[in-house]
């Protein structure tokens, strides 16, 4: 099938809610992804943070075809293999005690929205404030859409459930004020990722873990971008020296299959009783036997440790194109999550654009900010790569906007500077 005939199926039949590249994709393999005009893409993006071993990993397709086979699906109404065992090693990763796997990211993250309320309703305290970030994205579920800051996610769907209020970001004054015996929960992403690529600070972290414990409510961490390596550790919590009460994860966690996951302590886990939440798809065999074997995979490759070291270059690499480009207002992330923040929405939808000519694939979030989520497979050849085509577009994008960087004023790069060392 042609693109355009695709293009004009899908605007007759489809929903209108996604504003698609011009790219009609027929398959991958690593870190490339090709088109039906023959084209090779680098992938810098993996499908908003999902292929994680890239495309067609041998094990991870092995694993797939042969479970298939077997059993794709049972309901949780039975015992297969895989779900006890998933449950264990990530239990065991997290320093935690009990899972419950969903189908995507928005499920696990309304599961631990019903898991604080339910915490504090079985204690009989009339707790049920949820506290969450500016900037945050939790998904597109009315609990998710209502711990979701940005307000287009919101509006065309109010109201959205009450009882939430958001906390301005790394702002921990502001939290206090905010945290009182009121609230059940306090939940956000330790990495934002719609958001802009933000990281939690440390000082926050740990501010929001001790109030918590202050005022008997839960801390929530959605990892479902940030966690399972994609920050160059098993889990974003490890670089706070803070652990959360719940943690959710999701996109890479099956290599491409949908699954999500809440992982918690046996403290919350005891106001759970059968019947009171459930999926009929969440956990399947066939998702659960995916995700087994991505463990495997990333423990076998390092591919955690090349996400640091790697993650840890490509940073490095951007920020001296920081200094050569005005266009350029940050650069932040944290291993192979990575944002460049530029000085116009335009600027960057048109660079996101030019990237995909030059056969490379990124994304725009929050308006102005470059996105990269490569594979943890990715090289530093490939981040050379991805650094030199964007220096390219971003010259040949120079407008009266980006002026060069040695006429650049002061306070520009004070204000650089300083939003660096906060990081
Ligand atoms: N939470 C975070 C931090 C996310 O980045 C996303 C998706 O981008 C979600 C939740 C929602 O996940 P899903 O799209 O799988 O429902």
């Amino acid at each position: 099938m042609k693109l355009e005939t695709l293009k004009q199926a899908e605007s007759n039949l489809l929903l209108p809610t996604y504003d698609r590249h011009p790219m009609l994709v027929t398959h991958g393999k690593g870190v490339y992804l090709y088109d039906s005009e023959g084209n090779r893409y680098l992938d810098f993006l993996s499908g908003i943070g999902v292929n994680a071993l890239g495309y067609a990993h041998p094990a991870i397709t092995k694993v797939i075809r042969e479970q298939a086979a077997r059993l794709i699906h049972t309901s949780n109404l039975f015992y297969h293999p895989y779900q006890a065992e998933l449950a264990k090693r990530l239990t065991k990763l997290a320093g935690m005690d009990r899972a419950f796997f969903s189908n995507s990211g928005t499920e696990a993250w309304e599961g631990a929205l019903k898991l604080s309320r339910a915490y504090a309703n079985a204690k009989g305290k009339g707790k049920t404030r949820i506290l969450a970030l500016e900037n945050s994205f939790h998904g597109r579920t009315f609990g998710s859409m209502a711990t979701t800051f940005t307000a287009k996610y919101r509006k065309p769907f109010l109201p959205v459930m009450p009882g939430v209020a958001f906390v301005k970001f790394n702002d921990v004054d502001d939290l206090r004020k905010k945290f009182d015996d009121t609230v059940c929960a306090i939940g956000f992403e330790p990495v934002q990722g719609e958001g802009g690529v933000n990281p939690v600070s440390i000082e926050f972290a740990k501010a929001a873990r001790e109030l918590a414990n202050k005022h008997d409510a839960l801390l929530i961490f959605d990892e479902i971008q940030c966690g399972m390596g994609r920050t160059g550790k098993m889990f974003a919590f490890e670089h706070y020296g803070v652990k959360p009460d719940i943690l959710t994860l999701a996109k890479p966690l099956a290599a491409g299959l949908p699954l999500g996951a809440i992982i918690t302590t046996n403290k919350v886990s005891e106001v759970i009783h059968p019947g009171m939440h459930g999926t009929t798809f969440g956990g399947g065999p066939l998702a659960c036997a995916a995700a087994v074997e991505f463990l495997n995979v990333i423990g076998r490759e390092k591919l955690i440790a090349n996400a640091r070291s790697v993650g840890a270059y490509f940073l490095d690499r951007l920020r001296k194109l920081d200094a050569q480009h005005g266009s350029i207002v940050d650069v932040r992330g944290v291993g192979l999550m990575v944002g460049v923040e530029l000085n116009s929405p335009e600027l960057a939808k048109e660079v996101v654009k030019q990237m995909l000519a030059h056969k490379i694939i990124i994304n725009r979030t929050h308006e102005t900010t470059l996105r990269f989520l490569p594979p943890y497979i990715v090289t530093r050849q490939h981040v050379d790569q991805v650094v030199e085509a964007l220096h390219q577009v971003l010259s040949s994008c120079a407008s009266a906007a980006d002026a060069p960087a040695a006429s650049q004023s002061p306070r520009r790069r004070a204000q650089k500077d300083s939003r660096r060392n906060q990081q």
